[in-house]
């Protein structure tokens, strides 16, 4: 009886969740570097007593487009908002129909079908994640008005060959870089290859305000200044209504916040690409490079690894053996858009696109923000070690 006690409270000590030994993005890191600064250009804000648009956000929009290169930056109320602007601005409405990959977040496919037009999914590639554009070029039809290619986990596009279809159809871009603020392709920021780019300013990405912020690029004149209409409920001049639009502005308290952060971004995405290196060293050094796909960062591109993703058999057993060892993990993304209820009308089915669907069973992120140590680094890699070494001795 006594042994019987002592094997059940062992076993459950191994199978209960452990509480995180550190966290899978900690904010309060970053914020600890920049607090006092932070806090004053609050407390500026809060004594100028305005809160909407106006010269703090017109500074941040200047500082950006001297950051991105992009000829005009034109803030908004999120990422989400921003690809909803920029598909407006372009005309995409009912019965449009606008390609992208079903492997990203919701706000993707929301912003299609929001305006009454039909999402088409196309498949990814298995190594980069991203928009096959093989697969946008077999897509296209008469009544295709727009492609976003999404820049997902911070690694771009293959924005040149994307670039080479749209122009051949007349077909405009629109770059959804929520994930890569920073992330570069033969040396250009991404968002400035189409026609706009999307970008979010939500807290997890690697430039994140206080809240909800959004940021469109674009070097088109004319849709820079529809954007800027479009956000102020269509009318650039107050009361003057050119153009039906939304509510979708930054406020100034956000545009305070960022200024403060942009001039470390680079400094950040450095910290993740250190990091990414060391985890590739590690991975090597556990000789896990068998069962475990890390990211790819191909020649030509910047890797801004707003998430590190690797691509594993057994996923879900190895984040349960992560997560009892206290080794945070989180899933981008466990379902693909075709196939979520919010989308059945399209009528996908299971195999309809197999890699996305494969990413979607096997792609596991895990933490990367640029205040994690060497020893962090090294107990997550250690931790999958032991996962694989215990199910080859299981003879799995
Ligand atoms: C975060 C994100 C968005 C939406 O941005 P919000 O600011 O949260 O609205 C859109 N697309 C992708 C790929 C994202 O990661």
């Amino acid at each position: 009886m006594n042994t019987e006690v002592l094997v059940d409270s062992s076993a459950k000590r191994t199978q209960a969740p452990a509480k995180p030994l550190f966290p899978f993005l900690d904010l309060k890191a970053q914020f600890r570097t920049i607090r006092s600064e932070v806090l004053g250009a609050m407390e500026a804000v809060m004594d100028s007593q305005h809160f909407i648009l106006g010269p703090e956000v017109e500074r941040l929009e200047k500082q950006l487009e001297s950051f991105t290169g992009a000829k005009f930056a034109i803030s908004c109320a999120s990422g989400s908002d921003a690809l909803l602007l920029a598909l407006m601005a372009l005309g995409v409405g009912r019965d449009d129909e606008v390609i992208t990959t079903p492997f990203t977040f919701g706000a993707t496919g929301g912003a299609i079908v929001r305006l009454g037009a039909r999402p088409v999914f196309v498949d990814i590639d298995p190594r980069t994640y991203n928009i096959d554009p093989a697969t946008v070029a077999k897509a296209i039809t008469r009544k295709t008005k727009a492609i976003i290619p999404v820049h997902l986990f911070g690694l771009m596009s293959d924005m040149e060959a994307i670039m080479a279809v749209a122009s051949q159809n007349r077909i405009p871009v629109v770059e959804d870089a929520a994930q890569s603020l920073g992330s570069t392709y033969q040396g250009r920021q991404a968002g400035t290859f189409g026609d706009a780019g999307c970008f979010s300013f939500f807290p997890s990405k690697n430039l994140g305000c206080a809240g909800d912020g959004g940021l469109l690029c674009s070097n088109r004149e004319d849709l820079a200044k529809e954007l800027r209409g479009l956000r102020v409920h269509g009318a650039p001049k107050k009361y003057h209504y050119e153009m039906i639009g939304i509510n979708s502005r930054l406020d100034a308290l956000q545009a305070a916040i960022l200024r403060v952060k942009l001039p470390h971004l680079n400094k950040w995405s450095e910290a993740r690409r250190e990091n990414a290196r060391h985890y590739r060293a590690l991975f090597e050094k556990y000789d896990l490079l068998k069962a475990v796909q890390l990211p790819v960062e191909p020649e030509g591109y910047t890797h801004v690894y707003n998430q590190f993703s690797i691509r594993v058999k057994k996923r879900d057993a190895l984040r349960n053996h992560l997560q009892r060892c206290g080794v945070p993990t989180e899933i981008y993304y466990p379902y693909p858009l075709h196939l979520e209820p919010a989308y059945g009308l399209l009528g996908h089915r299971e195999g309809d696109m197999p890699v996305s669907e494969a990413a979607c069973r096997e792609v596991i992120s895990l933490p990367i923000y640029p205040e994690l140590t060497a020893e962090q680094l090294e107990t997550v890699v250690s931790a999958i070690a032991a996962f694989y070494a215990s199910s080859e001795l299981k003879g799995e």
